[in-house]
């Protein structure tokens, strides 16, 4: 099962300390909001669709129902602006993301 993240950074994390850099998911079997810290190098995104996004993901386990999931794309915003395409252009609803 596969959802997709959403990586927040520089403007978009400012609420947030700089050391808390997570992957925030919502998860496929449950619908449970979850994140996981971010693992992987900011270098192994790439531009797709106006966003920088990493298409290999990363592995998770839902702390709701504990069952194993992968992240992916996982795509990472910078501002308001991405923000609000990312809100426009993925949805971030549960049942949606099931039927992709
Ligand atoms: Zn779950």
């Amino acid at each position: 099962m596969e959802t997709i993240g959403v990586r927040y950074t520089a403007w978009a994390a400012l609420d947030r300390d700089p050391q808390d850099d997570r992957v925030e998911f919502h998860c496929p079997h449950c619908g449970a909001a979850g994140w996981k810290p971010a693992r992987r190098p900011r270098s192994e995104y790439r531009f797709t669709d106006g966003f920088l996004q990493d298409e290999q993901g990363e592995m998770a386990v839902c702390r709701s129902c504990r069952q194993r999931l992968r992240v992916a794309p996982v795509v990472l915003v910078h501002d308001a602006d991405e923000k609000r395409r990312f809100e426009a252009f993925f949805t971030l609803e549960p049942e949606l993301v099931l039927s992709r």
